[in-house]
């Protein structure tokens, strides 16, 4: 199966698994751990009616945010067939598809995969080999929503991400002692229950399931479940204990990407542009290492290296209005890092970003013509400057 087909396959679970996770755990929360739990069987039924408030206001927002990635229109994002007025009439800075290969050749690049057939593709733009469409400022596409991330709406996806680790803390915070105590007295009982002892005597058990891991996980779960039976706590059932592993797996996975996305746009640099980063890296390992042994490097090799470098070709616009240079930029200078401030807010990351009925809105992000890096736009005026300069005094000589 490849790549973007196991994608497909996973995120037609991943967001119902998601969105039923949440629902369970907010009537565990709302109805039985606030109110028995705390309110009777702790004696505190003020903060037990406090909690369930919590669950249901922090829990119900987690699912809007939610929502709103995994409702977003299938269709955003998408280019217009042809560029504005603004590229067409060359009046400023656009990206081109490569160096020209007549005088005067400038052509914007267009994407002709799937169903794009043709369609302008501005810079920073992607295709999605899962969606079948190209889409401006792709970050990355996100199984856990069905849908590509695109810099509108890193805010929002960066608001859920922070949110969700210290909220699932909150709420297993009262039940992680008593957990703590029962998975004890589970693995113990699972060690001494005549019937329950077998498991751990069957030498199997080492084997199959999923190694030495599985069989620790299946003997506590027989135990836990024996457990309910013979000496019951509703509140502190083998699913409530489901219910908070889980919600720490989904905090250790919002954790990692949260850094992860933060440190990259503060790079200037999307989710996309460090996978193609590594990937060029590795071509050119492989390279040098056909190099060293004098093998002959084949074409294709070399053409995807072009492909993946950071470098682009421009269109700077110089002289008469329509004319103007094609000029590359650096191959190790970022075209979009504007310094870390500016790039989180470009993203939109700016003033209270992360309070979620901003981070619902999509932000303003010029995603048409991004923006480049003032040291690269003059680098590029520079350059046209003098490559119009060298054309004129050639143009002489002829004279
Ligand atoms: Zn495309
Ligand atoms: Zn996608």
């Amino acid at each position: 199966m490849s790549g973007h087909k196991a994608t497909w396959a996973v995120q037609q679970l991943l967001p119902p698994a998601l969105l039923t996770y949440f629902f369970w755990a907010w009537k565990i929360c709302t109805f039985e751990i606030g109110p028995t739990f705390i309110g009777k069987t702790l004696q505190h039924p003020l903060l037990g009616a406090t909690y369930s408030a919590f669950a249901s206001i922090s829990l119900g927002t987690l699912t809007l945010l939610f929502l709103r990635l995994y409702l977003l229109p299938s269709r955003q994002g998408i280019p217009p067939r042809d560029p504005p007025d603004d590229i067409q009439l060359r009046r400023v800075i656009f990206q081109v598809s490569g160096p020209p290969k007549y005088p005067g050749d400038v052509k914007v690049e267009r994407c002709y995969k799937d169903e794009c057939k043709g369609r302008w593709k501005p810079a920073r733009t992607r295709h999605c080999s899962t969606c079948k469409v190209c889409r401006v400022g792709y970050d990355h596409h996100c199984a856990f929503f069905a849908n590509c991330l695109t810099a509108p709406y890193i805010s929002l996806f960066l608001t859920l991400l922070l949110f969700s680790p210290p909220i699932f803390f909150l709420l297993s915070l009262p039940l992680l002692k008593p957990l703590t105590t029962r998975t004890f007295k589970a693995y113990h009982l699972s060690r001494t229950d005549p019937t329950l002892k077998e498991w751990w005597a069957w030498s199997w058990s080492w084997i199959l399931p999923a190694g030495p891991v599985g069989r620790y996980v299946r003997g506590l779960w027989i135990g836990w479940r024996r457990l309910d039976v013979l000496d019951p706590e509703k509140e502190l059932r083998a699913g409530v204990m489901v219910m908070v592993l889980v919600g720490g797996l989904l905090s250790l996975i919002c954790l990692a990407l949260l850094i992860s996305s933060f440190l990259l746009i503060q790079d200037g640099r999307l989710a996309v542009d460090r996978g193609r980063q590594l990937s060029h890296m590795k071509l050119q390992k492989t390279i040098l290492k056909l190099h060293s042994k004098s093998q002959p490097i084949p074409t294709t090799l070399q053409q995807s290296l072009l492909e993946l470098s950071e470098q682009e070709w421009f269109f700077v616009p110089f002289g008469p209005p329509g004319q103007g240079e094609i000029v590359f930029t650096l191959p190790d200078v970022k075209p979009y890092d504007h310094g870390s401030k500016k790039n989180r807010e470009l993203v939109g990351l700016k003033g209270w970003w992360f309070l979620p009925w901003k981070a619902m809105k999509a932000a303003e992000v010029n995603v048409w013509n991004w923006e480049l890096a003032e040291g690269v736009q003059i680098r590029l005026r520079e350059e046209a400057k003098m490559m119009r300069l060298e054309r004129m005094r050639e143009g002489e000589e002829y004279d």
